[in-house]
């Protein structure tokens, strides 16, 4: 379970979390829309510490984010310990962030072996087997560039699922893609929601979000304006600030 309590989150004076609380079952999908601006990348950060919160706290899994507890007091994490908790946390970005010097079956064996210290063999059955399961098994040895936007992105979920993170992040996974390729990403994550990942994705896709979501957040101001089952916030929102989102993206 991800736990988001009461955080809160500056830019010198520019506050863009005000306070967010926010929890996610194990196995379940949680879909965050919002208008531009409103935190959602922000909110995403914070949870793998890539931002440090100002005020609350964030645990998965009952393990608290970037700190420690000691005697009542908090102590942040240092680095080595934060990049160890971030391996159990997988970040898919709008931009595929793939290492564009090593082939696709390497991207996918590095962060294994070297922050896992998982065996090369293992490592690369893994690889091979997350390939398969993204479509790409033929592309082991292709280089990022070699390939389309949308199997570049499905590359950066296999990527992430080697790594076998508690949840999964997504920020807006396919709003670079060409709209022929957005298609074949959403799939690969609709598969991933059907076997039970943990995932938080912000998106504007509505029929995704509709179709997959086990809760719909609706994010405005640095604030959780309304969240509940797709239906009831995507068909009967109860807020006018969602009603006035939803009447442009729908
Ligand atoms: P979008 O839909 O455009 O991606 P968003 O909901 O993801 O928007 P954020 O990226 O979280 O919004 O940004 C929220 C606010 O915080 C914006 O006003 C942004 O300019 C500001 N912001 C984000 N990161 C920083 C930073 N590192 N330094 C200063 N301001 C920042
Ligand atoms: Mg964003």
């Amino acid at each position: 379970m991800v736990d988001v309590h009461g955080v809160h989150k500056s830019f010198g004076t520019l506050e863009v979390l005000r306070g967010v609380d926010l929890q996610v079952r194990t196995g379940e999908v949680t879909v965050i829309l919002g208008p531009s601006g409103s935190g959602k990348s922000t909110l995403l950060r914070t949870i793998n510490h890539l931002e440090k919160v100002g005020q609350g706290w964030i645990a998965i899994d009952g393990e608290l984010i970037g700190y420690r507890r000691s005697g009542g007091k908090l102590y942040e994490l240092k680095e080595k310990d934060v990049l160890k908790q971030r391996t159990g946390i997988g970040f898919v970005f709008q931009n595929f962030n793939l290492f564009p010097h090593l082939t696709v079956l390497e991207n996918l064996v590095e962060a294994p072996v070297s922050a896992l210290r998982r065996p090369r063999r293992e490592a690369e059955a893994t690889a091979r087997r997350l390939l398969a399961r993204v479509g790409l098994d033929d592309k082991a040895d292709a280089y990022p560039r070699q390939l389309s936007g949308g199997q570049q992105q499905r590359v950066a979920i296999a990527r992430a699922l080697a790594l076998e993170p508690k949840v999964l992040l997504f920020d807006e996974p396919t709003s670079a893609l060409d709209p022929e390729l957005v298609g074949e990403v959403l799939d690969v994550i609709k598969d991933l929601a059907r076997t039970g990942t943990t995932m938080i994705v912000v998106t504007h896709e509505i029929g995704f979000a509709r179709e997959v979501a086990d809760t719909v957040v609706f994010m405005d101001g640095g604030v959780v304006v309304e969240q509940g089952p797709p239906a009831a916030v995507l068909d009967a929102p109860r807020h006018d600030r969602t009603r006035a989102f939803l009447s442009k993206v729908l």
